[in-house]
């Protein structure tokens, strides 16, 4: 304990008295019922209030963290200031809330079992027999208070992921079994389900949550709200038939209608009236009605936009649209602000090849290649980078998009032949991507990649200076390669500026070609940075390039939009 920080908060706080609320999310009958978003839009709405609120997600899972598992099991990793590989749902909590979340916001079983078992290694429970009662609920009840007695948080929300019934997810439950009777009415526990319409009675069905609350009861935890996904209206008889049967007053029953876009959510449980229940339940006075005014305003830009415009988004995991989602969520933050409708088409890298790129991206106002890892897809990357810098198509790169932004203007303006990252090909006689000296000893893979928040110096006169209009930006990283330094005299003679670099290390951060109407490549990740009411600036003016650049590519090859590789 004696080096980690989390320890010593620990320590110095406590014996202060926890005065924090906290509220538990469980999910029962399916998965993807979305039990993240409705976790922050409640959160929003408490804020909005003006009350000090955090969420956390716990995830039964025995990884320490999601940032070893492919996109394919797990979507997208997000990565936090404090350079936490964490899931997806953290995304969602910063983009509704704006507020930056931590190490502390991700808990796995992975997480709960390493630390016990270091515990029990360094002699913590001598004599004793060391079980998931109470050792391991004990370790998830300091994870979940941890954040409340640091004294910044009056309401902190712990979305448990997976399924009511799950074996994996026991020891969360049993640990909200005791944190609810320990903690009396400052917590309470919402259970969202699903009611399922039946189309061949024409009915709704409340039996599936039925099953699923008394699951949870069996389990020692009677929820106080019960959240129900369907999709139509929920009416009053159905209502009182699921209060009376699960044990829960009838105000309590709340529905979540299906909803055009994730950020409606918080305005139609507002509208089903769950944040009065949850205040009158913790019996919580709040300062105010919700201000949802900010809300509401990004809200009518998102659904009235006044123009459109074409976006591909370049990347080996298209078919899974998770593996993209904070790319997808900051270009629709930066449409709203544009006043305009981003359609997005996902462009399979693998699908582009020297003889298509035209057909399939010529429709397109602006393009990202989006960061990924390994040699599948390059080829195609490569190609669309190649595409945008010769046709003046507006480009973002990012990580390693950018990366293979620096590839093809090394292989296609420099001449260097071959030139590659050696993450593709170690024996490359031009790595023009290299491994960073730090990442050469390291050979574990869990958490050791250059993770986290880094400063970075912008040039003066480069465009990207027009873009931020700043001198120093922090942004997030996920990487273990960077653009090679010894490079960097010809990159800029012919024409790819370094326009950011971190003051420490000299590692370049941003590249942007000075020829080209708008082709920036980022090392960083703004889209972990982008949120509903402070969309990035980057994606901003990406968007506003897109736009600007939408005539002449619209009557050049507006018959071929139809044509791309949507899916
Ligand atoms: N694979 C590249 C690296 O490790 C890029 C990583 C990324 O796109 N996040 O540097």
């Amino acid at each position: 304990m004696d080096n980690n920080p989390l320890g010593i908060i620990l320590l110095t706080l406590q014996d202060m008295p926890d005065k924090t609320r906290y509220i538990f999310v469980t999910g029962g009958v399916t998965s993807s019922l979305g039990k993240g978003i409705i976790s922050a839009s409640l959160a929003k709405l408490l804020q909005a209030r003006g009350l000090t609120v955090t969420i956390q997600k716990l995830d039964p899972y025995i990884n320490v963290d999601p940032g070893t598992m492919n996109p394919y099991e797990h979507g997208e990793c997000y990565v936090t200031d404090d350079g936490a590989e964490t899931d997806l749902d953290l995304g969602h909590y910063e983009r509704f809330l704006n507020i930056t979340t931590s190490q502390a916001n991700n808990v796995t079983t992975g997480r709960i079992y390493k630390s016990v078992i270091d515990k029990e290694r360094e002699g913590n429970y001598l004599g004793k027999t060391v079980q998931v009662v109470p050792h391991i609920t004990d370790e998830i009840k300091h994870w979940v208070q941890l954040l409340g007695k640091t004294g910044k948080y009056e309401v902190v929300l712990s979305e448990i992921g997976g399924t009511v019934g799950d074996i994996e997810s026991l020891p969360f439950l049993e640990a909200v079994r005791q944190l609810k009777w320990e903690l009396g009415d400052h917590c309470l526990v919402i259970h969202l389900t699903l009611i399922p319409y039946l189309s061949a009675t024409g009915e709704l069905k409340t039996k599936p949550t039925q099953h699923s609350v008394k699951k949870l009861q069996e389990l020692g935890i009677q929820p106080d709200i019960l959240v129900c996904r369907c999709d139509r209206q929920v009416d009053s008889d159905i209502r009182r038939k699921i209060a009376l049967f699960c044990n829960v007053s009838p105000e309590a029953v709340i529905q979540s209608v299906d909803a055009d876009t994730i950020y409606d959510v918080p305005v139609l449980m507002k509208r089903e009236g769950l944040d009065t229940v949850v205040l009158e339940k913790l019996k919580l006075k709040s300062p105010s009605e919700p201000d949802m005014d900010s809300w509401l305003t990004f809200l009518k830009k998102l659904k009235n936009p006044k123009l459109s415009v074409e976006i591909g988004i370049v990347g080996k995991y298209v078919e899974l649209r998770d593996a993209y989602k904070s790319i997808a969520e900051s270009v629709n933050h930066a449409g709203a602000s544009n006043d305009c409708k981003v359609n997005i088409h996902w462009v399979h890298a693998e699908d582009i090849d020297g003889n298509n790129a035209g057909d399939i991206l010529s429709g397109l106002n602006g393009l990202i290649v989006a960061p990924g890892f390994g040699h599948r897809g390059i080829e195609g990357k490569l190609l669309s980078v190649r595409y945008a810098r010769e046709n003046r198509l507006p480009f973002l790169g990012i990580c390693l998009g950018m990366q293979c932004a620096v590839i093809e203007f090394a292989r296609n303006v420099l001449g260097l032949k071959n030139a590659d990252s050696t993450e593709m090909n170690p024996r490359t006689s031009f790595p023009v991507i290299d491994l960073m000296a730090e990442q050469k000893e390291i050979s574990t893979k869990g958490g050791t990649m250059r993770l986290g928040s880094y400063e970075c110096l912008i040039k003066k006169n480069s465009k990207t200076w027009e873009i931020f209009k700043l001198k120093t930006i922090n942004e997030r990283h996920r990487h273990r390669y960077e653009f090679n330094n010894h490079f960097t005299g010809e990159y800029e003679r012919a024409g790819m500026i370094c326009a950011g670099i971190n003051p420490e290390s000299g590692l370049v951060e941003i590249i942007e070609l000075s020829d080209h109407p708008w082709f920036i490549g980022v090392q960083f990740h703004p889209e972990y940075k982008s949120t509903a009411l402070k969309p990035h600036p980057l994606f901003v003016h990406f968007i506003k390039a897109s736009l600007e650049a939408r005539q002449p590519q619209v009557s050049r090859s507006a018959s071929k939009v139809k044509t791309l590789t949507v899916r």
